[in-house]
C-alpha cells in the first residue's frame, strides 16, 4: 500500500516568479542548507512510501536548493524506506547533471506546463515554450524518470480548444497529469483580471463539467482547489471606500467578494439559522456599540450557537466571520449624503446580492433585526418575498413604533428586551 506524504521546503525564491496566477513564486526564504537538513530530518517518514516535495519554484535550481543539499537529500531518501520521490522543477533546470544526483532513486519530476500553446504561455508569462518542456520531458524519459505534468484548467488567455490540445499532449508525454483549477493568488497579476471582470475562477460545478471527459483516464488527477482560497486583496491595492452612490455600491472589490460568497464560500455547517443584521459606523462591526449590545441580548438564547450572523450593508452580504477582512473593515457610507436615487440604487444592489446569496445558501429559518424604515430591511424583505422565503424581524413593529424617533433605536432597552424575548421563544 502506498502511503504518501508531502514535504514543503521553503528555500530561496523561484528564479522566474512571473507566472500570471502565481503568488508563491514571489515569496522568498533564506537559502540555509542547515535549516533545510533539519527540516527534512525532523519530518517523520515512518511508513511513507511516496514523498512529494513542494518548493514553490525549482528543486533542481542550484540557487534555490544548493546542489550539495540535493545530493545529501538524495542520499537521505535513498537510505529511507521511501520508494518514490516526486520533485518539481522548471524545464531549464532539468539537465543530465542535475538528474545524475538521484541515481538509484525512483524519481518523478513534476513540471507546470499549464497550457501546450505558446501564445497562451507567452501571455501567461510562463517563461518557457512547449518545445522547451518537450525537451525536458525527453531527457527525463531517457533517464527513466517519471514525468508529471500540471495543466491549468481555465487558464487566462486560454480556451477549450487549447485545453483539449494540452491534455491530449500531456497524457501522451507524461506518466501522470494533474488538471488544476486556476485560482489567483493574492499577489498575482491574475487577481487584477478578476477584479476588473476580465476573468473569473470556476466554481466546483463548472470545473467538474470541464474535466469530466478525462475523469476516467488512469493518468489523470483532478485538483479543484489546492489551497484555502479567499479573495484577499493585497494591501497595496486596498483603499478606504468612502461615499454613497453607484461607484461605491458597484465597487470592484465588493463585486469580487460577493462572487466569492455566492460561488465558493461554504457557510459553517452548525449555523442553520440566518440572522441578518445592520452594519455599524465602527469597523469591524463586532467592536461597535450596536453589535456589542445585540450580542449581549442574544448570547444566552438557546438557539444562539445555531445563529449565523450576516451583516447587510453597501458592500452587500457579509457573513460575520469576514467582518474583519478588507474591504468590510475599510468603508464608510455616510447616510446623510443619500438622495432618493441613491436610496433606490442601494435597495436594488442589496436586494440583488441577498437574492444571489440565498439562492445558494439555505437555512432552516431566516431572521433579522432591523428598523422597519431602513432601506436595508426593505431590500432584504423584497429579496425574501421574491424567493418565497419567510422572514421574521425580531424587532416587533409595535415596539419599533414606540422607539423609532430615538437615536439608534436598535439599542434602546425595549428593543433589546424584544429581540431577547423573541429569540428565547425559539427552540
Ligand atoms: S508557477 Fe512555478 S515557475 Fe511560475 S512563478 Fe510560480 S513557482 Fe515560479
Amino acid at each position: 500500500m502506498t502511503m504518501e506524504k508531502t514535504l514543503i521546503l521553503s528555500s530561496g525564491k523561484c528564479s522566474w516568479g512571473k507566472c500570471y496566477a502565481c503568488g508563491w513564486g514571489k515569496l522568498e526564504a533564506p537559502v540555509d542548507t542547515d535549516r533545510l537538513k533539519a527540516r527534512v530530518e525532523s519530518t517523520s517518514l515512518l511508513g511513507v512510501t511516496k514523498l512529494k516535495v513542494f518548493a514553490s519554484g525549482s528543486f533542481l535550481d542550484d540557487k534555490q536548493f544548493p546542489r550539495a543539499f540535493r545530493q545529501w537529500f538524495a542520499g537521505y531518501i535513498g537510505q529511507s524506506r521511501v520508494k518514490e520521490l516526486v520533485i518539481e522543477s522548471r524545464p531549464e533546470y532539468i539537465t543530465q547533471e542535475s538528474l545524475s544526483d538521484f541515481k538509484g532513486i525512483r524519481l518523478t519530476v513534476a513540471i507546470g506546463l499549464e497550457c501546450a500553446d505558446d501564445k497562451v504561455l507567452r501571455a501567461y508569462h510562463k517563461g518557457f515554450t512547449v518545445a522547451q518542456w518537450l525537451k525536458a520531458v525527453k531527457l527525463l524519459r531517457k533517464n527513466k524518470i517519471g514525468v508529471r505534468t500540471y495543466v491549468m484548467v481555465n487558464i487566462p488567455f486560454g480556451n477549450a480548444k487549447a485545453l483539449n490540445k494540452t491534455v491530449a499532449l500531456a497524457i501522451r508525454e507524461s506518466n501522470s497529469v494533474v488538471l488544476i483549477n486556476t485560482f489567483p493568488h493574492a499577489k498575482a497579476s491574475l487577481f487584477d483580471f478578476w477584479i476588473v471582470g476580465r476573468w473569473k475562477p470556476l466554481d466546483k460545478g463548472q470545473f467538474e463539467a470541464m474535466v469530466s471527459r478525462w475523469a476516467k483516464n488512469k493518468k489523470i488527477e483532478v485538483d479543484y482547489q489546492n489551497y484555502a482560497f479567499v479573495p484577499k486583496i493585497p494591501k497595496e491595492r486596498q483603499e478606504f471606500i468612502r461615499g454613497v452612490g453607484l461607484s461605491c455600491l458597484d465597487h470592484s472589490h465588493y463585486n469580487v467578494w460577493q462572487d466569492y460568497f455566492v460561488r465558493f464560500y461554504e457557510k459553517p455547517i452548525d449555523k442553520d439559522i440566518a440572522l441578518f443584521l445592520p452594519c455599524s459606523f465602527r469597523k469591524p462591526y463586532a467592536g461597535s456599540r450596536t453589535h456589542v449590545e445585540i450580542y449581549e441580548a442574544i448570547k444566552e438564547a438557546k438557539v444562539f450557537p445555531r445563529l449565523h450572523r450576516i451583516v447587510l450593508s453597501s458592500p452587500g452580504v457579509i457573513p460575520f466571520e469576514f467582518s474583519d477582512y478588507y474591504p468590510f473593515n475599510s468603508y464608510d457610507w455616510p447616510e446623510w449624503l443619500e438622495t432618493d436615487k441613491v436610496k433606490r440604487d442601494y435597495i436594488r444592489f442589496v436586494k440583488a446580492r441577498v437574492k444571489e446569496y440565498l439562492k445558494t445558501h439555505k437555512y432552516k429559518r431566516y431572521l433579522c433585526y432591523f428598523k422597519y424604515s431602513a432601506e436595508t430591511y426593505i431590500a432584504l424583505k423584497e429579496a425574501c418575498r421574491e424567493l418565497k422565503i419567510p422572514l421574521k424581524n425580531l424587532l416587533d413593529e409595535k415596539v419599533y413604533n414606540q422607539i423609532k424617533d430615538e437615536k439608534n433605536p436598535l439599542i434602546q432597552e425595549s428593543a433589546l428586551i424584544n429581540i431577547k424575548k423573541n429569540l428565547n421563544r425559539m427552540s
